[in-house]
């Protein structure tokens, strides 16, 4: 699949062969300057064939072999996978009091725990079946499908708020996506978003060794800029949530309000 700029539209790319790791091209758009995979697997593909959990095992042998000696799973990853056994602290969770919240990627459906009321759009569908059944038993459910077209399934302002953990960098159409979440959030609704931060200073010290790059799973890599100018486009104002730490932070933490 060739990809357009996600922001802008352009086609104009600038390769960035210090990030790309072949199949995998990382580009600069030439008109707006984000930067992006040119190249993702089809969504198609992602319901079973490079579905998450699959996808996730082949990357870390690839870590292994790229950073022998650093090497150590991200606590992305662990949380993923599962097989570690999983944390129970919800770090965010503080930030919905109460209502529908609705969680974007929301793999097994265990991200967000009572009083809120569950509702989730997930991919795979293995993990879809698992996560509707959690969900319809708390007053939730679970959409099978891609994020852009699950979120079409609800009604406007139906949401308190929406759950965008680690999931914003794997979307091909993110800004379809978060002008999607706009129509189903309330207007004094939020949005908690979390994403690799392509501004921090690790990415700069440890060039494509940055844990930041995932080949092809992250199709967007953020900036502070460039994900509140997509935020801004889609009709929100964007707030740090790690204002104060977020140069030297691997993640961006924010929160959207509707404008
Ligand atoms: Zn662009």
């Amino acid at each position: 699949m060739r990809r357009a700029c996600p922001y802008c539209q352009s086609s104009h790319q600038v390769g960035l062969d210090e990030y790309s790791l072949s199949p995998w091209r990382i580009v600069r758009c030439g008109e707006c300057s984000f930067v992006y995979l040119a190249n993702p697997v089809d969504y198609a593909d992602l319901v079973e064939d490079q579905a998450w959990e699959t996808n996730v095992l082949k990357e870390i042998e690839r870590r292994k072999t790229d950073r022998p000696f650093s090497y150590r799973l991200s606590q992305l990853t662990r949380r993923r996978l599962k097989i570690l056994g999983r944390p129970k602290s919800h770090r965010f969770s503080g930030v919905f009091k109460s209502g529908r919240i609705l969680d974007v990627g929301c793999g097994k459906g265990e991200n967000l725990p009572p009083p809120l009321v569950p509702f989730g759009v997930e991919i795979s569908k293995n993990l879809s079946q698992i996560a509707d059944k959690a969900m319809r038993a708390r007053g939730g459910l679970c959409i099978h499908g891609n994020a852009v077209d699950g979120v079409k399934s609800f009604d406007s302002q139906f949401f308190d708020g929406v759950l965008l953990r680690s999931f914003l960098e794997h979307e091909t159409k993110p800004l379809p996506l978060l002008i999607g979440l706009n129509r189903i959030l309330k207007t004094d609704g939020i949005v908690y978003i979390r994403v690799p931060n392509f501004s921090s200073l690790n990415r700069r010290v440890m060039g494509r060794k940055w844990c930041g790059f995932r080949y092809p799973d992250h199709v967007n890599y953020f900036s502070m800029k460039s994900l509140s100018r997509m935020a801004d486009k889609a009709g929100f104002r964007m707030r740090l949530v790690n204002r104060a730490t977020v140069v030297v932070d691997d993640n961006i933490k924010a929160i959207l309000e509707k404008t």
